[in-house]
């Protein structure tokens, strides 16, 4: 998902969001078919597509590729879906089925074995034993399941690291693309995980995290296919969540668990879920402009609307802003200065496009001047013509003029006071030109600050395209 950053960039620094369509070179068809074979059965017989044949088949699978992956269903090969056909990937298909054995398999017993069969030259070894015993960590936490490993006897696990062709039809293809891939449970190669020799493994945030990879690899090493669910490890492509701290979505657990029933744990755990736009339930935690684009905030995601397109762009926010938590509580736009500030906590952070500037996070306190009984911010939004900023906290809200880069005198003040009929509790606040929008839970206050009322009551969601709910 690395190379959807330029394009995001883009997206927020200009009108001309999404690039026109290009006339497909031959190379880009070559990428097109190549991928299409690989993940999505596509058969052609070593025939080279071209757009004077017959495309039915390739438009099949383009559409059944783009819907998998939440595109544009076009059925053609535009430039969002190429780049995402450009993205580091694990390589077990998304549709055919990728095991050696037919139907579901599973494993018949819950006290596995895994043994490592050789070590990448990339990491210490003892790094190598630690990633792999956290990777399986990660299902045994949540299934019944157990891991052991062995160094004597034939493992139900085998982890290896080849370079390229290692003989059992799935060729690894050097630094990026293909990182990985797993079989299915079953005797002999079943359940077996391979790793491409030929990328950098790392401990750490860099590319590419073994930890995380394995740990993915091993879900297909118990029986689990690639989710569609972005939030979800079994996503295909390689993300973009803290690589130190891997967590299950519930999407994951829901997966392990239909094949091999809970884990003993009397509490059952549970996973994030990734929010849908247009699920109806649907809050935020925050909500700023950026660059005239409106930007939702929801545990580790970021939605915004698609200008192109009636479905909303969901992806982690560490995608965009590597350095920034999930979890955002606050943020608003400085947008005389080009900068947007991100409050979690009694912390924030200042960023300029994808960029953290250097020194942050500070702390609330020595910056805006708010009391110690403040802990966190509710939501906030700045009055470019004004250039004042305004904090909303439990049912109270504090100015702060950017000018003069102090609180104004007389505040807090009660937020019923100046905002009636918005509520006792703000989530979030965009400012859009004579309006501001509060939300509260799943609903959204339309208010008029000159008359200081309410003039349309909303959906949280209502700024996507969500049809009439
Ligand atoms: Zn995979
Ligand atoms: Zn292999």
């Amino acid at each position: 998902m690395k190379s959807l950053l330029p394009l995001l960039i883009l997206c927020l620094t200009g009108s001309h969001c999404f690039p026109a369509h290009l006339e497909t070179e031959q190379q880009d068809l070559e990428i097109v078919q190549n991928y299409l074979e690989k993940f999505y059965d596509l058969k052609t017989e070593g025939v080279k597509i071209s757009k004077k044949k017959d495309s039915s088949p390739v438009v099949e699978k383009l559409k059944k590729m783009q819907k998998f992956f939440g595109l544009k269903v076009t059925g053609k090969p535009d430039l969002e879906t190429l780049k995402m056909m450009k993205n580091p990937r694990c390589g077990v298909p998304d549709v055919s089925k990728f095991a050696i054995t037919e139907g579901n398999p599973k494993w018949e017993k819950k006290n596995l074995t895994y043994s490592i069969e050789n070590y990448t030259p990339d990491l210490a070894k003892e790094d190598v034993d630690n990633a792999i015993r956290k990777a399986f960590k990660v299902w045994s936490d949540v299934s019944p399941l157990t891991f052991t490993k062995i160094s004597q006897g034939e493992a139900d696990i085998k982890i290896s690291f080849y370079y390229g062709d290692h003989y059992d039809n799935s060729p690894f293809d050097g630094p990026n693309g293909i990182l990985a891939h797993a079989f299915q449970p079953g005797p002999g190669i079943g359940g077996d995980a391979h790793f491409d020799e030929g990328e950098e493994w790392t401990k750490d945030h860099r590319n590419y995290n073994l930890y995380r990879v394995a740990a993915h690899e091993f879900g297909h090493s118990l029986g689990l296919s690639h989710s569609s669910d972005i939030g979800a490890l079994m996503f295909p492509s390689y993300g973009f969540s803290d690589t130190n701290d891997i967590q299950l979505s519930q999407d994951d657990i829901n997966g392990i668990q239909a094949i091999y029933g809970p884990g003993n744990n009397p509490i059952q755990p549970t996973g994030p879920t990734t929010p849908h736009a247009c699920d109806r339930k649907l809050t935020f935690d925050a909500a700023t402009t950026i660059r005239g684009e409106k930007i939702f905030f929801k545990d580790r995601f970021y939605l915004r609307k698609n200008p192109y397109d009636s479905e909303a762009e969901v992806n982690f926010i560490s995608l965009f802003w590597p350095s920034l938590p999930s979890g955002i509580e606050a943020a608003y736009e400085d947008a005389e200065r080009d900068l947007v500030k991100f409050f979690k906590g009694n912390k924030y952070w200042v960023t300029q496009g994808q960029y953290v500037l250097p020194g942050y996070p500070k702390s609330i306190y020595s910056t805006f001047g708010f009391p110690a009984t403040v802990k966190k911010i509710d939501a906030a939004f700045s009055d470019g013509y004004t250039g004042k900023t305004y904090f909303f906290v439990e049912n109270k809200y504090w100015r702060y003029n950017e000018r003069r880069r102090s609180m104004d005198a007389g505040y807090p003040k009660l937020i019923t006071n100046d905002f009636p009929g918005i509520g006792s509790k703000v989530d979030a606040v965009i400012n859009d030109n004579e309006f501001l929008y509060f939300f509260s839970r799943t609903r959204q206050f339309k208010f008029e600050p000159q008359n200081k009322r309410v003039v349309a009551v909303l959906k949280a969601n209502s700024w996507f395209n969500c049809g009439n709910y």
